[in-house]
């Protein structure tokens, strides 16, 4: 865990976070500044700063996260409209907190290419 950081403290129940899933390796919680109707964001445990910080040892966490982020769609019902599953990373790919997420977005159309 570091301490600096707001997911390890989400993660560790710090400030009693509604988590929309947990497990061993992940948690999953309500984006604070929603961008869709559905607006989740499912995160290791394990402090990993981006996806380009993640090794072959975190194949299995990558895998779960991106696996939770389709039950969750599918627990809401948007499997079929579809969804989106988004990694930020870096500076130009407007990662703004630095432990890896997976942003599930949903319940709308979702424009391409993003902004
Ligand atoms: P990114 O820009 O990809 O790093 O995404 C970070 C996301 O975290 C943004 O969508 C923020 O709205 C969200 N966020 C930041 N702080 C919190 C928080 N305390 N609880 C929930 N979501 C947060």
């Amino acid at each position: 865990m570091d301490t600096s950081c707001i997911f390890c403290k989400i993660a560790s129940g710090a400030f009693g976070t509604a988590f929309v899933h947990e497990d061993d390796a992940v948690v999953a919680f309500e984006d604070l500044n929603p961008q869709a109707p559905h607006h989740v964001l499912i995160i290791p445990r394990e402090h990993v700063v981006s996806l380009s910080s993640a090794s072959d040892a975190h194949d299995a966490m990558l895998s779960r996260l991106l696996r939770v982020a389709a039950k969750i769609a599918s627990e809401r019902g948007i499997a079929e409209s579809g969804y989106r599953a988004v990694i930020n990373t870096g500076p130009d790919g407007g990662q703004s907190v630095f432990h890896l997420h997976v942003h599930l977005l949903g319940g709308r159309p979702l424009a391409w290419p993003p902004g």
